[in-house]
């Protein structure tokens, strides 16, 4: 087991939020080597270790209380709460801080031809994603339904595949719809990365180091505004 006196941070190991996860924390003053391939790394200067991972197993080490924070897409985060709430759970975590990066949209498309005049055009009709319970949670908001046609990759290409009317996937500049036939419809979700921290009490000299790190964050953001 890693030593529990030392604070766990769980970060993207390599991905659209990892940079600017490594950045931050280099930023709030913690020196820490990422250059190997390791699954752990340990900060020379702070009682502190980081956890680098895929992105999709953060929320749960954060909500299964293996890290004591992580920095995570809100995206990511709320299907993780979503899947663990239509399983019976009732998953724990706070979000400690908005942050400044890896913002995105998650947007329904569809093939370019076609007539989009609200999601109603959508009712009943079969939508490839990787985020079933944000789709979901949209759709059942405006009392529609659909049928889920879930991909984790590749979803761009479902229509044109027959294998979906739509899809609902993260867009940020539009390219990759249009590579593939897909227009734009509709943003169901915006999201950014968040800060978050485990249920349950830290011990004080942990909180004390969270409550510095919290101050630098606000530093750093407040200086890139
Ligand atoms: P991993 O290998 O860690 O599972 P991944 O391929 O699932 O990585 P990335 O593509 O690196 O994930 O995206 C990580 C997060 O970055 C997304 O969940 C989202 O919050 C954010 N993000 C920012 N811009 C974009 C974008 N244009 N497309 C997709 N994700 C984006
Ligand atoms: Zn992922």
């Amino acid at each position: 087991m890693l030593d529990n006196t030392r604070l766990r941070i769980a970060m993207q190991k390599s991905g659209r939020l990892s940079d600017e996860s490594r950045e931050l924390l280099t930023r709030c003053g913690i020196k820490i080597n990422l250059q190997q391939q390791r699954l752990i790394a340990f900060a020379e200067n702070m009682p502190i270790d980081i956890l680098r991972v895929r992105d999709d197993d953060i929320p749960g080490l954060v909500m299964d209380g293996v890290v004591d924070l992580g920095i995570i897409g809100e995206n990511v985060l709320e299907e993780e709460v979503l899947t663990r709430r239509a399983q019976g759970e009732d998953p724990q975590l706070s979000i400690l801080r908005r942050l400044d990066f890896g913002g995105c949209r998650l947007s329904l498309a569809m093939p370019a031809d076609s007539v989009y005049t609200g999601p109603e055009c959508l009712d009943t009709k079969r939508i490839a994603t990787s985020y079933p319970h944000l789709l979901k949670k949209y759709f059942d908001s405006k009392g529609l339904t659909f049928k889920s046609c879930l991909l984790n990759g590749s979803v761009e290409v479902a229509p044109r595949a027959g294998l979906s009317d739509a899809i609902c996937d993260l867009v940020s500049t539009g390219a990759t719809l249009e590579a593939n036939g897909l227009r734009e419809v509709d943003v169901i979700y915006r999201s950014k990365a968040v800060l978050i921290q485990r249920a349950g009490e830290l011990s004080d000299d942990k909180q004390a180091l969270v409550d510095r790190l919290m101050t630098r964050i606000q530093g750093v953001i407040q200086a890139r505004e």
